[in-house]
């Protein structure tokens, strides 16, 4: 029973120090495997070609906090994504970042300040300012209670509405009235059949007039063209993108030069490899006891 690891050989070292310090068995890369047969988890985020070599193979763990480039994976093998508090902490810190910066108009003075232009917008209370997530899981939830904490009025959108302390939870049959009472929206939902291509024309018309978007799930969610034309209309009036479609984002799109679009080239979170080791140990032993294992994808849902 031994974890493969598939992935850059720095990040394989600190694993095998912290699976050394656990005694469990840890093969580096797949040029080290000399018995395919021990390998029952494999770490990675591009999964090697041929998995059927490893005939006892009983979980894939992706190392970041998404799963859905996977491919189907043997039957009899689950999926499971990295679970860390470093990726919610980090995820939240930048989501919050770019909520503060749309929400007190840097595009704005980005903008002026390349024309060495002096002058003040109107500044609004947060408390005025409707936040509304969309995706309340482990990363929603962390940056609803800062945001909260904040004074910014914050609703969230979920599959299911499940309640969440403090905040207006709205579940996916009510996305229209969601999206009337959000004046910065903040998409973190995983990519799913459901959700690609969700940010279109007809969802930017729900939104109210003068809209902000920050968008930290997936690239493949939004429709860039739609945004541009929300943005055109002045539905939207500023859109700050840590993820893009395409990704990355080719050098003459017109998203890298309109003043009212911040792109950062996907740097939400990365997983921190102490803690994504640590996860994969969680995985292994749950898994040896029977239970489920933390961040199992469920295959239906897709997330
Ligand atoms: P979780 O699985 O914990 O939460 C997902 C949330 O999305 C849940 O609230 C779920 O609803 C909701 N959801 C899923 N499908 C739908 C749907 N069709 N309609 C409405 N709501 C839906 O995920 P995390 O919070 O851990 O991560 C969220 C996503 O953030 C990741 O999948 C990834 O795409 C993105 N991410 C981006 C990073 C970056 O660097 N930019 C880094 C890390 C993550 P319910 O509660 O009912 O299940």
């Amino acid at each position: 029973m031994a974890l493969l690891f598939h992935s850059l050989p720095a990040r394989g070292a600190v694993w095998a120090d912290v699976f050394a310090k656990a005694g469990e068995a840890f093969i580096p890369n797949e040029a080290s495997v000399s018995d395919p047969a021990a390998v029952t988890h494999l770490a990675c985020w591009q999964p090697p070609e041929d998995l059927s070599r490893y005939a006892n193979l009983k979980a894939v763990i992706s190392i970041g906090a998404g799963a859905d480039h996977f491919p189907p994976l043997p039957e009899g093998v689950v999926l499971v994504r990295t679970i860390a508090p470093g990726i919610g902490a980090m995820v939240r810190d930048w989501v919050v970042m770019a909520t503060l910066a749309l929400h007190r108009d840097l595009p704005i003075y980005l903008d002026q300040a390349a024309r060495r232009e002096w002058r003040p917008q109107t500044t609004r209370l947060a408390r005025s300012r409707r936040v509304g997530i969309m995706g309340m899981g482990r990363i929603g939830r962390q940056v609803a209670m800062t945001l909260t904490g904040m004074d910014f009025p914050v609703a969230g959108w979920s599959r299911s509405g499940s309640a969440v302390d403090g905040v207006e939870v709205f579940g996916a049959d009510v996305l229209d009235a969601f999206l009337a009472r959000t004046d910065l929206l903040i998409c973190l939902l995983p990519l799913t059949e459901e959700t690609r291509g969700l940010m279109d024309d007809a969802f930017f018309g729900k939104l109210p007039d003068g809209a902000r978007l920050v968008h930290a799930g997936r690239g493949a969610q939004l429709d860039m063209d739609a945004m541009r034309r929300a943005i055109g209309s002045g539905r939207l009036t500023a859109a700050m993108l840590d993820v893009t479609n395409p990704e990355p984002l080719p050098d003459d799109h017109w998203a890298w030069s309109d003043p009212r679009v911040i792109v950062t080239p996907h740097v939400g979170s990365h997983t921190d490899p102490e803690e994504g080791a640590h996860h994969a140990l969680n995985v292994i032993r749950a898994m040896r006891g029977g239970d489920t294992p933390p961040g199992l994808v469920d295959r239906l849902k897709g997330y």
